[in-house]
């Protein structure tokens, strides 16, 4: 057993993860409705998430946009606030952490998202953007900054000289090629990628996956990956973890999942998204109707009101976890 699914059927394992997210609730209020009969209404972004991130590991999470993925990532960086549950951080709560650890944390701890060029000030240059998170750590000063911006440009593809260039210098891939030496430079020991490819053009998305895949090769740091392409998460993923509607759905080691995918959910996702495959016998699942909102979540599992499968128990009681294969868990009532 994983120590990601320990956690979600609360089963102790030896040792801490590096990352452990522990039944991790992110609820918003917000208020809906004409000017006069305004009500506020609680979305349930994220509702119960639980997974672990191993040393040297990537973790990716699947799910159509709104499913909670990317309030999950920003949980994970400090960002929201939970409203219950926890995040540890080698067995740390990061409720629990004082502000020298948490500068610590925000060093080991980078991200990649989907447009760099949106958190670039295109009046600076690329180094002041790759140094920023390096200025959390007062004994680096600004030769070493700038030496190590050189460095990590050079271990992503550029040259050290594009240091001194300006974001607008440089094309779509290559300024996610400089968002990734920002990530880098700090010697993260996890690092979040929420959507780093998805913008990119075919081939150039190509690219930076396998300099992604050669850069943990190399240094060794955990990726919590954050997709809805699956050819991408199969390609990256040790563990994957299938989320719907603020919840998780199925956990599985990777390829396990995408030869043998349990939840009527991972199915549908993998009818929708996957091409046929002659030598591969995939049983397509549809769903109906439309994802419910997260303000309005169906009670029981909440796929009920879309799954082909749905008995009557379905509507009544929150399917519970079950093993289904080695390193696979799912929960549904079908098993
Ligand atoms: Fe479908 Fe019922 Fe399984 Fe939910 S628990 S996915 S409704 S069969």
């Amino acid at each position: 057993m994983t120590t990601a699914q320990a956690t979600a059927v609360g089963v102790a394992t030896n040792g801490p993860p590096m990352l452990r997210v522990n039944d991790l609730h992110v609820f918003f209020n917000v208020r809906r409705g004409p000017l006069l009969r305004r009500k506020t209404l609680t979305l349930k972004a994220v509702d119960g998430v639980s997974f672990d991130v191993n040393e040297g590991e990537t973790f990716s999470i699947v799910g159509e946009s709104g499913c909670g993925k990317t309030t999950t990532a920003r949980a994970v960086l400090k960002v929201e606030t939970p409203t219950s549950g926890s995040i540890l951080w080698q067995g740390r709560s990061l409720e629990d952490i004082d502000e020298q650890e948490t500068r610590a944390y925000r060093s080991a701890v980078q991200a990649v998202f989907q447009d760099p060029y949106s958190s670039m000030n295109p009046r600076l240059r690329v180094g002041h953007f790759i140094t920023e998170p390096l200025l959390l750590n007062s004994s680096i000063d600004r030769r070493e900054r700038r030496e190590r911006a050189q460095a990590a440009l050079q271990q992503v593809g550029l040259r050290a000289e594009d240091v001194d260039n300006f974001p607008h210098e440089f094309s779509g891939g290559q300024r996610q090629r400089v968002a990734i030496a920002r990530a880098i430079a700090s010697s993260p020991r996890l690092i979040i990628l929420d959507e780093p490819v998805s913008s990119l053009d075919v081939s150039i998305r190509a690219q930076i996956m396998n300099l992604l895949k050669s850069l943990q090769e190399v240094q060794g740091f955990s990726y919590l990956f954050i997709a809805h392409h699956l050819g991408t998460v199969r390609y990256m993923s040790q563990m994957v973890g299938v989320m719907y509607l603020g919840r998780m759905m199925e956990l599985s080691e990777s390829e396990e999942l995408f030869g043998n995918p349990m939840h009527p959910y991972t199915q549908a996702l993998f009818t929708a998204a996957l091409p046929d495959h002659p030598d591969i016998e995939r049983k397509d699942v549809m769903l109906r109707n439309d994802v419910a909102a997260a303000t309005d979540i169906p009670g029981g599992c909440r796929l009920h009101t879309r799954c082909p499968f749905a008995k009557p128990v379905c509507s009544e009681v929150e399917p519970e976890w079950k093993q289904v294969g080695p390193n696979h868990w799912t929960a549904c009532h079908l098993y």
